[in-house]
């Protein structure tokens, strides 16, 4: 796992220019009250917003990735504030700063190598045949053909070389 004190400097300034709007954030808790997550997890989004763009300990939070982006937080802020978007770049910071859970990292590995999250194998064959689906999705599981451009489209991005970079987890929370 990487140390937060490792990560470079200038990701402070990278996190405030993406969490400008938090900056409007009253801390009514209208966002928390509204969260699903957050009766089922430690998952507070008023503290999120009151610190995003204020420490890189955020960055390393588990709280990051309980959130299901429901927007039921952003649609009812009085104060108009993006709450998801910038969670969202918050996330996209942490990973591009190496931090990732090994769940997540595991379901891009698949991606890479499967082209698809989820692996098709014969149980999942047949239970979509007693579902009444299809034996195959209509993906590369199908169009296997297709699977070479998906690799190649994850290449063109980078996704790999990120992937690669990531560490096997998360630091504790310390938020
Ligand atoms: S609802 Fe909006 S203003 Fe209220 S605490 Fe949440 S982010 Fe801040
Ligand atoms: S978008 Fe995330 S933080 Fe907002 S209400 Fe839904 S689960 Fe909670």
């Amino acid at each position: 796992m990487k140390d937060i004190k490792e990560v470079e400097t200038g990701i402070l300034d990278e996190l405030k220019n993406t969490s400008i709007d938090a900056s409007k954030c009253m801390q009514c808790g209208v966002c928390s009250a509204s969260c699903p997550s957050g009766r089922h997890t430690t998952l507070n989004i008023r503290k999120l917003v009151r610190i995003a763009g204020k420490t890189t300990d955020i960055l390393s939070s588990e709280e990051l990735w309980m959130c299901t982006t429901c927007y039921n937080c952003q649609e009812r802020c009085p104060r108009n504030i993006n709450i998801v978007d910038i969670l969202l770049d918050i996330r996209a910071i942490s990973v591009h700063q190496g931090f990732i859970h090994p769940e997540h990292r595991a379901v891009c590995e698949m991606l890479l190598e499967y082209g698809h999250a989820v692996p098709i194998n014969e149980k999942n064959r047949k239970k979509r045949v007693n579902l009444g689906l299809e034996e195959l999705p209509e993906t590369v599981h199908k169009y296997v053909d297709g699977l070479e451009e998906v690799k190649s489209l994850l290449a063109s991005c980078g996704f790999g070389k990120l992937i690669e970079h990531t560490e096997s987890g998360v630091t504790e929370d310390k938020t």
